[in-house]
């Protein structure tokens, strides 16, 4: 499984045992763990300099060492004299328990060379004449190889000069078995011995490090500038290696065949057409074409469609499916969830009006019953049926189809690359492929995760949108909440529909059923406001006297989730308490106000589409964001939410709040992301450049025979795709 040799057999079995509870197994795994942190020691002090409260770095020889214990025998002092022969300072350690006082002031011996970092305190003991300068836990780091500063001034500068490495802290491996294991490895190491997956004309076109001295810098920095150097040519290589896989990708898509749909003069498409009650806007039009010439080429399309909520991309997938339905094929339209997939049929069969008798459409979901179920797979399998509309989860069943001829993914934010390659290589003919997304993407978040597709946008919304208004409301305030609800109210009686949206089910859930809170470093507090706790508050809240609720969630059965909508619909129950399954595509064009509580537990994007529910009618929505927030940066959040409805910008800012693995759509599924350094958002320039040389070498060399190194490294990330995607 692993091509590269083992650490159990480099550097024995208990080192190779210890760093395999880092996940290191191979020499390659441990040159690609990289520092987390450096400390610059900056320039050296002489001990007797350093004023009180500076941050220094002497270098100096371990004197004597004392141990006693203080604050009424509860904790341990250890108390290190240092010297450089004239002066003395001392470094206090207190543990609890003296075995885990600072396990350098345990090891390093009376004579040894340190280096001491740390913030300078002057210290006059009681009745002394001079103050002593004195360091509370400092960073210790024996001088080893010990250069002896009395004999080599120069040498131990320069050792001291250079940064201090820290790799990720895990419980039982110290960064010096890790430092060892690293200089074991590396040290003797020369160039040609690592892979240089970055070919020479483009290290140089963009003036970037081998990958040997990449490596070299992070885990032996002489300075904090060659850190720097080494990091960028690291993250290039990340960004050039990934784009290579993704070009690769492409053009062996683009070997594929698919059947090719040209438009049919008067057929569904047009027909459709004649009869939508509105225009498409220009935007849509444009969409359009460019999605109906790639379903006439004889290569599988592979195109996403961004379009921020409420553009209308429903109709944009109906004419594409209609166009291979004209071609005597089957289309499928695929959403995240179950109560998607119900109304994507059902606007689907609203815009088709008429049309819906020469269109046999399907709805399959898992919790439909089973005869029904049944039936509908028979009508895919015969072909009975043109268009088939469920979750995603039929592409992981075996469903098989009579001549699938287009898939439509709608929501894609909510899959993982994994899920779209899932299409792919099956069977001889490849069906075209639309991704839909209503997040809108930034664009080095596009190239990465979507870098092997073409994309459109849609970027004008139809008319008749009045928009919305957002406030923040502190949940803390009884009079504000009162005015909350009294809002509701008012609404719901001039005819508008009132989303209340709760962050979990049940008040004793351990986790929300129906959505990730992807943000949450922890577990989520246990006192969230839920869809059953606030239905039975709001039964008795006078504001809201008369009007009739109903609560939706994931863990109603599909009838019961069926039957709330369409109360909700037809406004039986106006107001609708739910859980974030409403988050995506649910389209009540009477829905006017949206009350969104403990909105800190939501993140940018999923705040922004749950706020695309309302304000799609022709009168103006409002959205009530109730928080109690304990953290400022989600307070920061919600400042930035009530200030813009622009996506596009709410996707940049949410991306810079969340983790990069989590961009890429792994976080959700617990897997790890093969980028260590890239960073999506900061690093759009060099990856557009790695893009571009990505291409080029693609372009001139598909097969990668050329660049046997290059063509190694793209195989172990896809490997590594492979492996986690079938663990
Ligand atoms: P989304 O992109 O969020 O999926 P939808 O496709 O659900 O948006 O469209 C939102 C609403 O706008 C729907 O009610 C749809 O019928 C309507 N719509 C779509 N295109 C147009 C248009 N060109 N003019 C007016 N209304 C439109
Ligand atoms: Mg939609």
């Amino acid at each position: 499984m692993h091509p590269y040799p083992r650490l159990t057999r480099v550097l024995g079995e208990r080192t190779g045992k210890t760093l395999k509870k880092l996940g290191l197994e191979t020499v390659d795994d441990l040159l690609h763990h990289y520092p987390r942190r450096y400390v610059n020691r900056g320039e050296l002090t002489p001990l007797h300099e350093g004023e009180e409260g500076e941050y220094v770095t002497y270098v100096a020889r371990l004197k004597d060492r004392q141990e006693r214990r203080v604050k009424n025998n509860t904790l341990t002092l250890i108390l290190l004299t240092f010297t450089d022969g004239a002066t003395d300072i001392e470094c206090a350690f207190f543990s609890k328990n003296r075995w885990r006082a600072n396990k350098v002031a345990r090891e390093l011996d009376i004579g040894e060379h340190a280096i001491i970092t740390g913030v300078v305190r002057m210290n006059r003991p009681r009745g002394a004449v001079v103050a002593v300068r004195e360091l509370i836990h400092p960073e210790v780091h024996p001088l080893e190889d010990s250069i002896d500063p009395e004999e080599d001034p120069q040498g131990a500068k320069a050792q001291a000069e250079a940064p201090l490495v820290f790799y990720p802290a895990v419980k039982g491996v110290h960064n010096r078995t890790i430092i060892n294991a690293v200089k074991t490895v590396l040290g003797p190491m020369q160039h040609g011995d690592v892979g240089e997956p970055v070919p020479a004309e483009v290290r140089q076109k963009y003036g970037v490090l081998t990958a040997f001295e990449a490596l070299q810098n992070i885990h032996f920095p002489p300075t904090m500038e060659a850190v720097g150097r080494a990091k960028t040519a690291l993250r290039f290589q990340e960004a050039f290696v990934l784009q290579t896989l993704l070009a690769r990708r492409r053009r062996l898509l683009d070997t594929h065949q698919a059947t090719p749909y040209p438009p049919h003069r008067g057929g569904l498409v047009d027909q459709l057409d004649d009869q939508l009650p509105f225009e498409l806007t220009a935007g849509q039009q444009v969409v359009g074409q460019e999605i109906s010439a790639d379903l006439q080429r004889d290569h599988p399309m592979q195109r996403l469609l961004q379009g921020d909520v409420g553009s209308g991309k429903t109709v944009v997938a109906l004419r594409a499916m209609l166009q291979v339905v004209d071609g005597g094929s089957q289309a499928a339209l695929l959403a995240p969830t179950e109560v998607l997939a119900e109304q994507h049929a059902r606007s689907i069969r609203n815009l088709l009006g008429a049309l819906s008798d020469d269109v046999r459409l399907r709805l399959i979901t898992g919790s439909q019953p089973r005869s029904q179920r049944q039936q509908a797979l028979l009508d895919v399998v015969n072909g009975d049926a043109n268009i088939i509309v469920g979750t995603h989860a039929l592409l992981s069943e075996s469903v098989s189809f009579f001549d699938l001829g287009l898939v439509v993914v709608d929501e894609q934010h909510r899959f993982g690359v994994d899920q779209r390659q899932s299409l792919v290589h099956k069977g001889e003919i490849t069906p075209h492929q639309l991704v839909m997304t209503a997040t809108p993407i930034p664009r080095s978040v596009a190239m990465t995760v979507f870098g092997d597709v073409d994309t459109s946008t849609l970027k004008d919304q139809p008319h008749g949108r009045a928009g919305v208004q957002t406030h923040v409301v502190p949940a803390d305030n009884p009079v504000w909440m009162k005015r909350v609800w009294q809002r509701v109210q008012e609404e719901v009686e001039s005819g508008g529909r009132a989303f209340i949206v709760c962050p979990r089910i049940k008040a004793d859930q351990e986790d929300d059923g129906d959505a990730l809170l992807k943000l949450l470093p922890e577990k989520p507090p246990s006192d969230l406001v839920s869809v059953e706790g606030l239905y039975k508050q709001l039964q008795s809240e006078p504001a809201l006297e008369g009007t009739r609720i109903g609560v939706l969630h994931g863990q109603m059965s599909l009838d019961d989730k069926d039957q709330a909508m369409t109360r909700f619909l037809t406004g039986e129950t106006p107001l609708l308490i739910s859980t974030t399954v409403i988050e995506v595509g649910v389209d009540v064009p009477e829905a006017t106000i949206m009350v969104i509580m403990d909105g800190h537990m939501f993140g940018l994007s999923q705040l922004h589409q749950l706020r695309g529910r309302i304000g799609r009618g022709s009168k103006p929505g409002v959205c009530l964001v109730v928080t109690n927030p304990t953290v400022a940066s989600s307070l920061e959040r919600l400042q930035v939410f009530e200030s813009t409805t622009d996506g596009f910008e709410l996707a940049e800012e949410d991306v810079k709040l969340r983790k990069e693995g989590d961009v890429l759509g792994r976080v959700q599924s617990g897997r790890r992301s093969s980028l260590k350094l890239l960073r999506v958002m900061q690093d759009q320039h060099l990856i557009s450049q790695a893009r571009e040389a990505a291409w080029q070498v693609i372009a001139h060399d598909p097969e990668l025979t050329e660049h046997p190194d290059l063509a190694a490294a793209v195989e172990r990330v896809e490997n590594q795709q492979e492996y986690l995607t079938s663990a």
